[in-house]
């Protein structure tokens, strides 16, 4: 993955970090894993936005592993940029920075660490590694924050609390 600019999200302050759980939707979860799926052998990756502060995933949007590679993903550049002006204007931040493994564990990678810089974001990781596109699959969640790696619980709801 492609350093990203480091974003505005930060305002925040550290009360809009991860504190241990992803909470997401049904319909959101299955459009992660369901891209991973298509994109299986090759890693798939995304974004999803919601609302600056919140923590709550909202808007689904798959992006292009420009490595087009099953051991790496790499965002392209201009859409990169293209999503984090996007966001900006929505009063947006990633709340949610996903991608699949498919030939390994859903756990990140030395690279993925390196890489995660968005202090905020659950980083969701898929494994289609056993899966061939059907079977059994894993989705994990973590907060990567300064190189430090934590799982978090993962809630699959409905739909959000008002
Ligand atoms: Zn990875």
């Amino acid at each position: 993955m492609r350093a990203v600019p480091y974003h505005s999200s930060v305002r925040g302050g550290p009360s809009a970090y991860p504190v241990g759980m992803l909470t997401i939707t049904r319909a959101l979860y299955d459009q992660i894993v369901e891209h991973s799926r298509a994109d299986h052998p090759d890693e798939a990756c995304g974004v999803v936005a919601g609302p600056v502060g919140t923590g709550r995933p909202e808007r689904f949007i798959p992006m292009l592993n420009a490595a087009r590679s099953p051991t790496f993903y790499e965002f392209d550049s201009a859409d990169l940029l293209k999503l984090y002006r996007e966001m900006d204007d929505r009063d947006e931040e990633p709340v949610i920075v996903y991608h699949s493994h498919t030939a390994t564990e859903a756990y990140p990678s030395r690279t993925d660490i390196s890489y995660a810089n968005e202090p905020q974001a659950h980083y969701v990781l898929v494994s289609t590694a056993d899966s061939d596109g059907a079977g059994p699959f894993q989705f994990r969640s973590f907060g990567i924050v300064e190189g430090v790696v934590t799982e978090e619980d993962v809630k699959v709801v409905e739909a959000y609390d008002a």
